[in-house]
C-alpha cells in the first residue's frame, strides 16, 4: 500500500490548517501553496515548506492547477488534499494528479464528475429508490408550452436550479406561471456566468424545509459508513451559518433510514473517502436527496466531536488504501457539538462582506471549546477569498450545554477592526424557535429583521425578538464597550435582553 510521506494542501486560511495539523500528528510533512495575499498567513507558517504559487486573485493562484501539480513534482510530495472550495471537487484536476503519479486525498474523478452535475446525480441514485424532489429536466423539454403544464403539474411554488450549481448560487423561486418564462432566462444566465454552463432544472420547492445531511466513509475495498447527521437549517443566501449534530429533530429510527440512504448513494457512485450527502427535509419529516458533496465539508468538525473520529486522518488513511477500522455498529453518538461561522459580514447590512484588519482579536478558550481559524491579531481579512474568519466548535453532555457553552465561547471571543456574525449567531441561538428545534431553512428571513424590528418600535407580537435584535445591534455598535461591561457587571440590561430560557 502506497505511504504518504509529503502532502501538499492546496488550499488556504482554516482547512488547510486543519489538514497539516491532522497531517502533523501522522508524522507526515506538508507543503503550503500559497498566493501572495497569504504570505503571513498560518498555514504557511504551521506548514514544512510553502511556496508561492501567483497573485491573489484565485483563478492566479489557488485555481492553478497544473501549477499546484509541478510544485507537487518539485518538492517531492506523494499526494496532494485539496480541502473544501478551489479544486476539491474537479474531476479533472482529480485525474491530472493522478495522472502524474500523485494521491488525490479524496474520491475518484468518476465519482466527483457523477456527483458535480446535480441531474447525474439523481439519475444514478434513483435506481436506489432514494427519495428525490419532484422535479422537471429542462434539457429533455425544449418546447415552454410543455414545461409550463409540466410545472403546473408540479404545482407553484418552484425552484429553479443550476445543474452544475454550487454555494445557492443560480437559484431562482417561482411564484407563479406569470414568472416562470422569466426566471427561466434569469436563472440560465446566472449559472452560465457563474459555473460556465447554463444549464438549470426546476424542483418543487418544498416549503418549511430543513437541511440536514450525512456523513460518510468509504474505503476503497468498497466498505462503506455514515457517522450520523448534521443539521444545517440556519442558513443565509442558502448558504449555512450555524451547524449541529446530532439535528434536534431526528430520532433514532429516521438517523438510520437516512444513514442507509446516504450509504446508497454513496454506494451509486462507487464512492470512497469522506463525502456528505445532502438532504432536503419537508414539514412532515419526509426527506429527499438534494446533492453529494465528494469532499470535506466545512462544518465536518461537528461530526468529529460527537463520534471522537477524526475525519481528515480517515482521510488520508483511505488514501493510502487502508480499510476502514471500523464497522457502523462501533460508531457511537456522544453528546451534542453546535458551530458557529464567524463571518466578516455586516449582517445589518444583508450579511454583506467586509474586508479589513483583524485590530483585535482573541479567541475563547476552555471546556469543550474548539476554534477552526485561518487568521491572527494585526492580519488582515482579504477581499478574494470566503469572509470566514473561524469556525467556533462547542461540545457539550447534550444541547442545552453546548449551546450555554457556545453563549459563553461568543462572550469571550473578542474581534475588533471588522464587522462579524457574532452578535447575530448570538441571537440565533438564544431565539425560542432555535432553542426549541422546530425551526427551519426560512429562519433568518423570519425572524432576523433588525433594522425594520428597530425602525417600526415594538409593534411586533414578538417582544423577544425585537429585545434581541435591539440587543445584538447595540452589542454589534458599542463591541468595545459591552465586553467591558459585560466584564465588570454580571447584571447588564443588555445580556438579560439575550436570554430566553
Ligand atoms: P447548492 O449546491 O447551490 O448549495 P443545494 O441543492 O445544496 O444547492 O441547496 C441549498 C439550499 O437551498 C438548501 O439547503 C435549501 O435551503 C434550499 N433548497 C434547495 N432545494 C430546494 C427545494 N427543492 N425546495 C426548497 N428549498 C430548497
Amino acid at each position: 500500500m502506497p505511504k504518504i510521506n509529503k502532502i501538499l494542501v492546496a488550499n488556504r486560511g482554516e482547512i488547510a490548517l486543519r489538514i497539516i495539523r491532522a497531517a502533523q500528528e501522522l508524522n507526515i510533512k506538508t507543503i503550503a501553496v500559497y498566493s501572495e495575499a497569504d504570505r503571513g498567513s498560518l498555514p504557511v507558517r504551521h506548514a514544512d515548506e510553502a511556496v508561492c504559487i501567483g497573485p491573489p486573485p484565485s483563478s492566479e493562484s489557488y485555481l492553478l492547477g497544473e501549477k499546484i501539480i509541478k510544485v507537487a513534482k518539485e518538492s517531492s510530495a506523494d499526494a496532494i488534499h485539496p480541502g473544501y472550495g478551489f479544486l476539491s471537487e474537479n474531476a479533472t484536476f482529480a485525474q491530472q494528479v493522478s495522472d502524474a503519479g500523485l494521491i488525490f486525498i479524496g474520491p475518484s474523478p468518476d465519482s466527483i464528475r457523477l456527483m458535480g452535475n446535480k441531474l447525474t446525480a439523481k439519475e444514478a441514485v434513483k435506481p436506489y429508490g432514494i427519495p428525490l424532489v419532484p422535479g422537471i429536466e429542462l434539457p429533455d423539454i425544449k418546447n415552454f408550452n410543455k414545461v409550463k403544464k409540466a410545472a403546473s403539474d408540479i404545482g407553484y411554488p418552484l425552484l429553479i436550479k443550476a445543474t452544475a450549481g454550487g454555494g445557492g448560487k443560480g437559484m431562482r423561486l417561482v411564484h407563479s406561471e406569470k414568472d416562470l418564462k422569466d426566471q427561466l432566462a434569469r436563472a440560465s444566465s446566472e449559472a452560465s456566468s457563474a459555473f460556465g454552463d447554463s444549464s438549470v432544472f426546476i424542483e418543487k420547492y418544498i416549503t418549511n424545509n430543513k437541511h440536514i445531511e450525512i456523513q460518510v466513509l468509504g474505503d476503497q475495498q468498497g466498505n462503506l459508513v455514515h457517522l450520523f447527521e448534521r443539521e444545517c437549517s440556519i442558513q443565509r443566501r442558502h448558504q449555512k451559518v450555524i451547524e449541529e449534530a446530532p439535528s434536534p429533530v431526528v430520532d433514532k429510527e429516521m438517523r438510520a433510514k437516512m444513514g442507509n440512504a446516504a450509504v446508497k448513494v454513496a454506494q451509486a457512485c462507487g464512492y470512497f473517502g469522506a463525502g456528505t450527502v445532502e438532504f432536503i427535509v419537508d414539514q412532515n419529516m419526509n426527506f429527499y436527496f438534494l446533492e453529494m458533496n465528494t469532499r470535506l465539508q466545512v462544518e465536518h468538525p461537528v461530526t468529529e466531536q460527537i463520534t471522537g473520529i477524526d475525519l481528515v486522518k480517515e482521510q488520508i488513511a483511505i488514501a493510502e488504501g487502508e480499510k476502514i477500522s471500523f464497522d457502523q455498529e462501533d460508531i457511537k453518538l456522544n453528546g451534542h457539538s453546535l458551530e458557529v461561522r464567524v463571518y466578516a459580514e455586516d449582517p445589518e447590512n444583508d450579511f454583506l462582506p467586509e474586508v479589513g484588519n483583524l485590530h483585535h482579536y482573541n479567541r475563547p478558550q476552555g471546556l469543550g471549546v474548539r476554534v477552526d481559524d485561518g487568521y491572527e491579531q494585526g492580519m488582515d481579512i482579504p477581499i478574494y477569498y470566503d469572509p470566514m474568519i473561524a469556525k467556533l466548535i462547542t461540545f457539550g453532555k447534550d444541547r442545552k450545554e453546548a449551546i450555554q457553552r457556545m453563549n459563553r465561547a461568543i462572550d469571550e471571543f473578542e474581534i475588533s477592526g471588522v464587522a462579524t456574525t457574532l452578535g447575530f449567531a448570538r441571537f440565533v441561538i438564544n431565539h425560542p424557535s432555535f432553542v426549541s428545534g422546530e425551526f427551519n431553512t426560512g429562519f433568518v428571513s423570519d425572524h432576523y429583521k433588525p433594522d425594520q424590528q428597530l425602525s417600526n418600535g415594538f409593534g411586533s407580537e414578538d417582544l423577544s425578538n425585537i429585545a434581541s435584535a435591539l440587543a445584538y445591534t447595540i452589542w454589534e455598535k458599542n463591541r468595545q464597550n459591552l465586553q467591558t461591561l459585560s466584564n465588570n457587571s454580571s447584571k447588564s440590561n443588555w445580556k438579560d435582553r439575550l436570554k430566553y430560557d
